[in-house]
């Protein structure tokens, strides 16, 4: 029985209810009527609900498309302005004891090499990532409580944390790793940890047994309810996403709308980003073999379609995409990319063999190239890690949001990262262009003081001085 406050996975991820909605999705696929009614409420910034987006999601009318489009792009502007949050993501090991079937770590693929960073080549990859420019990263690693257990991940953020080379450091660790105990939760937020990332993978349980049949990962509900319990270890920022092209996506969208409902619901702070991951080809893995894999056009209406139905929460892509789909995907509400990423284990300091990849590049431009790209697009690319050092996460980076006060909040701390990153980092190129973009930009920036406190942070950065903030 559907219970978005229960904290049992069937019953906030009730199938019947994904089902029900389903169905009634399809009895509306051609009441345009309805669909412009859905679109007005979205406008009105209020979000769309689970069955609402199952809707929309059903539209087929070009001019109900175009129209959501239309609304996901002024969502974005007016919650993220025109800024987009870097990060990188740091492969600390791919031993994996699960057998997920689309993903080359699974513990039977015996062709690729197993890596496991140490601490001292943790320090070698975080300065390869700083002198890149990158302050925020993603770790990601396998389930191997041999090879990488709890006390090595800690011990490894420590490690990044403290690395310091010239102007460098990581001011920002975002955490992926598989699920885990409340216990475990409360040590990764007391080493420091920004958010917490979980894929679901799929909502769909009978297809997730398949995908996962072997392993710890193999228990849908522990998965499920994964942060519930990073909730209860104290970590507000958690990020969500499925992995598209497992399953049905109109099973998914509405699955993933329902947990976020169910966060919100029984926490009162929705997630704080979801991604945007699909299928994609890697060692071991054909995307033949999905015949659930999603086509470009249908990816970009999820993408407007989740804007419009959670406005307030990021939204992540990586560099699994090409760089025609991530303008797009900007466009339509992604708020923070990868950038001059790699996904081997050591892939920032050894010329390492792709094979020990989780997945292919797409998008293969060094962070300075898309940097460039960002900026040419009209783009703030943006460092900030502010909020979680100033502790605000959570329903306090919520209210930020809600409150409109990003212009004189989140709107400087971008530029002032820019202006360090051209300073370090930045070619001739990124200093022109932005230069250019931090003159136009200061304007918009609403509080008198606020404006010109920018305004001397930028000048001080230029005379040598490093991170300051809002
Ligand atoms: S998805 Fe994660 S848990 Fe599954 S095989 Fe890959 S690394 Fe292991």
């Amino acid at each position: 029985m559907y219970n978005k406050l229960s904290s049992r996975a069937n019953e906030f991820i009730d199938h019947d209810e994904i089902i029900a909605s389903l169905n009634y999705a399809k009895k509306n696929r051609d009441n345009t009527k309805l669909h412009y009614e859905l679109l007005e409420k979205a406008k009105s910034l209020k979000g769309l609900n689970h069955r609402e987006a199952a809707i929309l999601l059903g539209a087929k009318d070009p001019a109900v498309i175009d129209a959501m489009k239309a609304i996901a792009r002024e969502i974005k502007l007016k919650f993220y302005g025109n800024r987009i949050v870097l990060f990188a993501p740091l492969y600390l090991s791919n031993y994996c004891v699960n057998g997920c079937v689309y993903c080359p770590y699974h513990a039977k693929n015996k062709m690729i090499p197993r890596l496991k960073l140490t601490q001292e080549e943790i320090r070698d990859e975080v300065i390869a990532l700083q002198d890149m420019g990158h302050k925020r990263l993603a770790l990601e690693l396998g389930e191997d409580p041999v090879h990488n257990p709890l006390e090595y991940v800690l011990e490894s953020i420590r490690t990044i944390y403290a690395t310091k080379h010239k102007n460098g450091a990581i001011r920002r660790v975002n955490v992926n790793i598989a699920a885990t105990d409340v216990a475990s939760y409360r040590k990764l937020k007391e080493v420091g940890i920004g958010t917490y990332i979980l894929f679901q993978e799929t909502y769909n349980k009978d297809n997730y047994e398949q995908q996962h049949p072997t392993g710890p990962k193999a228990d849908y509900a522990y998965h499920t309810e994964a942060m519930d319990r990073a909730m209860e270890g104290g970590i507000d920022d958690v990020g969500l996403g499925v992995l598209f092209g497992l399953e049905n996506y109109h099973y998914e969208l509405v699955g993933l709308l329902m947990h976020a409902e169910h966060l919100e619901a029984k926490f009162g702070v929705g997630p704080h980003t979801i991604s945007v991951p699909r299928i994609c080809p890697a060692d071991d893995i054909d995307t033949s073999d999905f015949s659930n894999a999603l086509d470009d056009t249908t990816f970009e209406k999820i993408i407007a379609l989740i804007r419009i139905a959670v406005p307030y929460t990021g939204m992540i892509i990586s560099t699994r995409e090409s760089m025609t789909m991530r303008e797009k995907a900007l466009e339509l509400g992604v708020s923070q990319i990868s950038g001059g990423s790699r996904t081997a284990v050591g892939g920032y300091i050894k010329d390492i063999e792709e094979k020990s990849a989780q997945f292919d590049v797409s998008d293969t431009r060094s962070l300075n190239e898309v940097i460039n790209w960002l900026l040419e697009l009209g783009h703030i690319p943006s460092f900030c890690t502010a909020c979680y050092r100033e502790g605000r996460t959570g329903d306090r980076f919520m209210s930020l949001l809600k409150s409109g006060q990003i212009v004189n909040c989140c709107h400087p701390n971008a530029l002032i990262t820019l202006k360090e990153y051209m300073e370090d980092y930045g070619t001739q190129r990124t200093k022109v262009l932005g230069d250019d973009v931090i003159a136009k930009s200061l304007d918009m920036i609403t509080n008198d003081k606020v404006r010109a406190k920018t305004a001397a942070y930028l000048q001080k950065i230029e005379e040598g001085e490093r991170d300051f903030r809002f």
